[in-house]
Parts: C-alpha cells; structure tokens; sequence
C-alpha cells in the first residue's frame, strides 16, 4: 500500500454543477433525469479524439456521479434501495440477461440488511467467460476522517462506490454496441464496506460483515460456474491514477496480473498500472481466490489529497474512508484509462 511514484499529472476537476447543487431534492431529481438521459443516448465513442477502444471515460464519470444523488449507499437505507434499483434499470437497458440475487443478511450485531447482488450477462450462452466484479454499497463510518466528530457519519463514496459502478455502466454501454469476444459477465456486489476489516482474512466469523456479496455469491454459485478469470474493479477513479499489484492478487492468481498489465503497457498505460507490488489489500476477490477461482484486485489504495502518496496513516492527505471522498477526487481521463484497459481484456482475448 505504500506508493513511491507520483504520476505528474494536472489535476482534473469534472462538471461539479449536478452535485453542487444536488442538495436541493428537486435537483437531485434532475441529477438523476441527466444521468438517465445519457443512458439512453451515449456519447458517441472517439469524441475528444484520441480514444484506443469504444469505452467512454466522460459517460464513466455522469453515471458515477448520478450515484451520488441518492447520497450515501449503507444498505439498510433508502439511497441503498434507489441506488440498486437504478443499477438494475441501467442494466436491463444494456445487458442479455439480469440476474438479481436478494437476501437478508444478519450482521454479528444481530441487525438485519437487505442486500442484492446483480448480475449483468453478455452473450450468456458462451461457457469462455470473464467475471468482473465491483461493490455498489458505501462505508457506514468515516473511520479516517480527520474531523474525529465526524467518523460517526457515512461517507458519499465517489470513488469507494460509485467509480466502478460508473465504469460497469459505460462499459456495458459499449458492450451492448460491440458484442465481447467472450462471456461477460459483470458483477454488482452488495456491502463490501459495512463492517470492520479484522485479521486474519481468512476468518470469515469476524469478517463476517465485510465483504458480504461476494462471499454470498461463492457460497452459493453453482459449482460448474468457472470464468476464465476474474477482475475486481475497485476505487479505480482518482484523478491521480496509480494502480500497483496487489499482493494476494500476485500470490494468488499472477497468470491473471500479468495479462491485464500486458494489456495496459499494449494500450501505452504504464505510467498507471505500475509494476510494483503492495500488500495484500482485503477486498471482493479474496473469497473467490479461496473458491479456487483466477480473480485479481484491480485497486487504487493510494487515495490522496493532491495525487500525494503514502498517505494511510495521515489524516490530512488521506481520502480514503472520509468525507472527502467526492466526486471532484475524479477524473474522465482515469476512468478512460481503465475502461479501455477492461473492455480490450473482453473484446480481443483469444485463447487462455
Ligand atoms: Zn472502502
């Protein structure tokens, strides 16, 4: 987790107009009729010029943004239940199939959560598949806020939620344009943030409020379910974008990192999928590695103010698990480079 390069870059500021104003509930409305228009009538891929693949970084930014005005996503509560029912609308409009999986969940505190998994299906019919995964809940706590009052209160998530629920939907925008060269199917699991992170991984009694969709998923997917590979997609819209390899990734299923770095460096990405390695981070493909499944974490864990590295244990640098997790933290352009590296894993794999 601990990052030594600094990628150089300006710092992007995005359209703030719908979240500045997003307070107001009308506009929120509005917010969500913009999002929901663009859904229907994606840009044009290629404008701006420049672009390596189909994938539309700007569309990418809007529906994350769109997220964030159901406010804050903690299962259980009313933003939770807009924002899931939004996934699967966008969803139905894109994919051949959706599958949405619901349960109750009781957390070791006895408390009851709704929660849903979505499963978005490109050509279902094909048994060569690749599974990506990303977490659609947002965190309860800001337990990193450096404003101590504050921890109690959940955090908007735009980057910890929203940048890949936001990269799923423009990549199944252009997955619906161009069908993939295999199955696809794309993975919305539920409350991955709502509890306590404790040590070991491997316990999943005291893990066992983390992480939640994912380990439902594997415990009850059928057994004949095996994806070429997997990716989980995870806070990967930081404007300064810097992906290392995640250790239990590289331990776990290093066939995996080496061909989605493969297909970076081809697209000329080097400068945001580094080739040093971190620790190992807790995240959704933990339990599929454990299922005996090739999924690796996709992350950007080095979440700081002003692209600043090496700030986990720094309240005044540090993003992540705060309430300044919004949405000008993001970029088009660092969306772009990682839908244009997801969708070219899909649409120009050949063989294992
Ligand atoms: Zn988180």
């Amino acid at each position: 987790m601990q990052a030594n390069n600094i990628p150089a870059r300006p710092f992007v500021v995005p359209s703030l107009a719908c979240v500045a104003i997003a307070k107001d509930p009308p506009v929120r409305v509005f917010a969500c009729l913009l999002a929901l228009a663009l859904s229907a009538c994606d840009r044009l891929p290629g404008f701006g010029g420049g672009a390596k693949t189909t994938f539309d970084g700007d569309s990418a930014l809007v529906f994350a943004q769109a997220q964030l005005a159901f406010g804050a996503r903690v299962p259980g509560t009313t933003g939770h239940r807009q924002a899931g029912d939004w996934i699967v609308e966008r969803m139905r409009e894109r994919a051949d199939t959706v599958e949405v999986q619901e349960w109750t969940h009781v957390t070791r505190g006895g408390r009851q959560l709704p929660m849903r998994n979505i499963l978005a299906r490109f050509r279902p019919e094909l048994t060569e598949r690749v599974l990506y995964i990303t977490h659609w809940d947002t965190r309860p706590t800001a337990d990193s806020d450096r404003n101590l009052g504050a921890r109690g209160r959940p955090i908007l998530g735009a980057n910890d939620g929203a940048s890949g629920v936001g990269l799923f939907v423009a990549l199944a925008s252009a997955l619906r344009r161009t069908p993939p060269a295999v199955g696809v199917d794309l993975l919305f699991v539920d409350g991955e943030d709502y509890g306590a992170f404790e040590t070991p991984v491997e316990d999943t009694t005291r893990n066992r409020d983390v992480l939640i969709g994912s380990q439902y998923f594997v415990r009850t997917m059928a057994d004949s379910y095996r994806p070429m590979f997997g990716v989980v997609w995870d806070m990967i819209g930081d404007a300064f974008l810097q992906i290392y390899q995640e250790g239990h990734s590289v331990r776990g299923a290093p066939e995996v990192v080496t061909r989605v770095w493969g297909v970076a460096r081809e697209l000329g990405y080097d400068e945001y999928f580094l080739s040093q390695t971190t620790g190992g981070i807790t995240d959704d493909h933990v339990p599929f590695l454990r299922k005996g499944l090739r999924v690796i974490d996709v992350i950007d864990i080095d979440y700081c103010l002003d692209g600043g590295t090496a700030c986990g244990g720094d309240p005044s640098r540090n993003l992540h698990h705060t309430h300044e997790d919004t949405i000008d933290k993001l970029s088009a352009e660092s969306l772009q480079v990682v839908g244009d590296v997801a969708l070219t894993l899909v649409t120009k794999l050949a063989g294992p």
